[in-house]
């Protein structure tokens, strides 16, 4: 059924080690929506995102794409079911160039032809890219990076992209420019997207929901138009 929440996260514990870093989190996100996950460093924000992609397993929960189970699945087959994660940092290949990055991205897909279409849609989207599809991830600029691992989790035609910081250290019109773009996918194309940000009010700006984590826990989940606009919310969990 079409009411089936994209991606449904139930009572998920996860972290490094001995002690947890998540305590039970709970999520629910619909598709073609796009969700802001905020809160102070070390509230598990990136943690989190490592937990719906496999990296940190989680030691209990459950987390369902589109009404299936995904615990403990692969990664490549995770890719095929619609799932790209941009890391913190990036996660660019510095010692290939721009193009073989991109391939990268569609490494696992069976559809050959329309990876090629993705990719040509990509050059599209970032003209700097197009540019230098032969220069080595090294020479990049830190806003063509970014541009880079977007790019690459887009070759896959993910369903559900989960974005981890995507603003860190790049200008303010760029980061304009990548937020204007997940509103773009979200509309044309349904995306849905997790947003991990510190840049709260481009956030906020982009997302139909924020949730804000603290301590490992959701503290408050709200419209992020009313997260963003309420006074009293806003000083209560995002400090400003
Ligand atoms: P930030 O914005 O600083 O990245 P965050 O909300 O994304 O913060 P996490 O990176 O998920 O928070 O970190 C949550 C907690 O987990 C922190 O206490 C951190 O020290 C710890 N942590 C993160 N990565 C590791 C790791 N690889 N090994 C051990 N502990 C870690």
């Amino acid at each position: 059924a079409t009411d089936i929440p994209l991606l449904q996260v139930q009572g998920v514990t996860a972290g490094y080690g001995a002690a947890p870093v998540l305590h039970g989190i709970d999520l629910t996100i619909p598709a073609g929506t796009i969700t802001a996950v905020l809160g102070a460093n070390g509230a598990g924000k990136t943690t989190l995102l490592r937990a719906l992609s496999g990296l940190v397993p989680p030691t209990s929960g459950r987390i369902m794409l589109a009404g299936e189970e995904i615990g403990g699945t692969p990664v490549e087959r995770l890719v095929r079911r619609g799932m790209a994660h941009v890391p913190e940092g990036r996660g660019v290949v510095t010692e290939l160039t721009v193009e073989e990055n991109l391939r990268l991205g569609g490494l696992w897909r069976r559809d050959r032809a329309d990876a090629k279409r993705a990719l040509d849609e990509v050059y599209q989207l970032f003209e700097p890219l197009a540019r230098r599809r032969r220069a080595n991830g090294h020479q990049l600029s830190g806003g063509e990076r970014q541009m880079l691992a977007l790019g690459r989790a887009l070759v896959a035609r993910p369903k559900l992209l989960l974005l981890d910081e995507p603003s860190l250290g790049l200008a303010p019109r760029v980061t304009g420019q990548i937020m204007a773009l997940l509103r773009d996918l979200r509309d044309r194309s349904g995306l849905t997207v997790l947003l991990v940000e510190q840049n709260v009010r481009s956030a906020l700006s982009v997302a139909d929901t924020g949730v804000v984590l603290s301590l490992g826990r959701v503290v408050v989940t709200a419209d992020a138009a009313r997260l963003h606009d309420d006074e009293d919310l806003r000083h209560a969990y995002l400090g400003f």
